[in-house]
């Protein structure tokens, strides 16, 4: 039921957003220095949570408030969900992290951000998963009407499901076509 235990790789490919020397990507040493570096060239200031909180949705990769602050505090100690919060919204205006909102489910963030990738979710146990654009380069950002608008940005949900839970359902996938 619950996701798969947290992999002890980051979740998401190379972040196209940071220009972070190739040091070995193992060391923590070199983590911490991606993220100040990250965090510089956007503009903010380093701070220990804010290092927190970028490792965090590194090693997550989609992951709701809740969840960061939890991973977040095995790092610092005492940090309040409201100052993570805070943090995240800093982070998406400065193109650190992307929020997302699958229906149904709390906004998630994750690092992966400005590329316009999408997302599969499973309309079952609520696993999420990365989809680079649907096919070559931003095809999606020219819609068949876009009734006078100014596009920048668009986001896809794929809804389905996941392995296990396909598994678990067995043949019984009629569920899968259901209108919301
Ligand atoms: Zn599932
Ligand atoms: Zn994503």
């Amino acid at each position: 039921m619950s996701p798969p235990a947290l992999p002890a790789t980051p979740a998401s490919p190379a972040t196209p957003a940071s220009p972070a020397t190739p040091a070995s990507p193992a060391s923590p040493e070199a983590a911490l220095r991606r993220s100040a570096d990250a965090l510089r060239a956007a503009g903010l200031r380093v701070s220990s949570p804010r290092v927190a909180v970028l490792l965090a949705l590194e090693a997550l990769g989609h992951a709701d408030v809740e969840e960061l602050t939890r991973v977040s505090r095995n790092r610092l100690g005492t940090l309040s969900t409201q100052a993570v919060y805070d943090m995240l919204r800093a982070f998406v205006l400065a193109g650190l992290a992307r929020r997302v909102e699958p229906a149904g489910s709390p906004a998630l963030f994750e690092r992966r951000a400005g590329d316009n990738h999408h997302h599969v979710v499973c309309r079952s146990c609520g696993r999420i998963a990365d989809i680079d654009c649907v096919v070559g380069r931003r095809p999606c950002l020219t819609p068949s009407q876009a009734h006078g608008f100014v596009v920048d940005e668009a986001e896809v949900t794929f809804w389905g499901l996941c392995p296990t839970c396909t598994v678990a359902a067995g043949a019984d996938v009629e569920r899968q076509e259901g209108t919301a």
